[in-house]
């Protein structure tokens, strides 16, 4: 397996981990989180500006059309935060 590769599976599983929600000694998301990360690393990947990107985001990870809660728009702001440094 190639480095970049590597790189990705991690930036894919950390990714899953922040929309599954992180806490203590959990190390994996679960599988429909897993496919939102997919989802969320090829759009941030877009060269869209921030504030653009954040309902998509948002969208993906509540699983909504355009209505997004409060707590999924946090999450997708700091997901770009962490995809996007
Ligand atoms: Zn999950
Ligand atoms: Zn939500």
């Amino acid at each position: 397996m190639s480095t970049a590769t590597l790189a990705r599976a991690d930036v894919l599983r950390e990714t899953a981990l922040t929309i599954c929600g992180r806490r203590e000694g959990k190390t994996r998301s679960c599988n429909s989180c897993l496919r939102k990360a997919d989802a969320v690393v090829h759009l941030a990947a877009t060269p869209q500006l921030n504030t653009l990107l954040v309902p998509q985001i948002a969208d993906i990870v509540c699983g909504s059309s355009g209505r997004s809660c409060v707590a999924c728009w946090e999450k997708a702001t700091r997901l770009l935060l962490e995809l996007r440094p």
